[in-house]
C-alpha cells in the first residue's frame, strides 16, 4: 500500500500512538499496530484495529485508571481541567 499523503513510498508495518477524545476525556493509546510511511512518517491504522480501539476505549475510560495495559497496548487517560 502506497502512502496516501506523500504517495512516494510503500508503507511498512509498525506501531503508532492513537489519541481518542470524548468530551473532556482524552485517551492516548500506544503501541497500536499500523502502517507507517518511511518517507513522511504518516501512520495509517487498519479499520479493524480502529474499530477494536473504539470498542475498548469505553472500557479503558470506565476502569477509572489513569493508565494501564491491554494486551500489547498501553493506554494513558488524561482529563482536562483536572
Ligand atoms: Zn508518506
Amino acid at each position: 500500500m502506497k502512502c496516501l499523503i506523500c504517495r512516494q513510498t510503500e508503507m511498512v508495518n509498525g506501531f503508532t500512538s492513537v489519541t481518542l477524545e470524548r468530551a473532556e476525556i482524552r485517551l492516548t493509546i500506544k503501541n497500536v499496530p499500523a502502517y507507517i510511511c518511511p518517507n513522511c512518517a504518516d501512520a495509517c491504522v487498519d479499520e479493524d484495529v480502529a474499530m477494536w480501539l473504539l470498542s475498548n476505549a469505553e472500557w479503558m475510560v470506565e476502569t477509572g485508571a489513569r493508565s494501564g495495559v491491554l494486551g500489547d497496548l498501553e493506554f494513558i487517560r488524561t482529563v482536562e481541567n483536572d
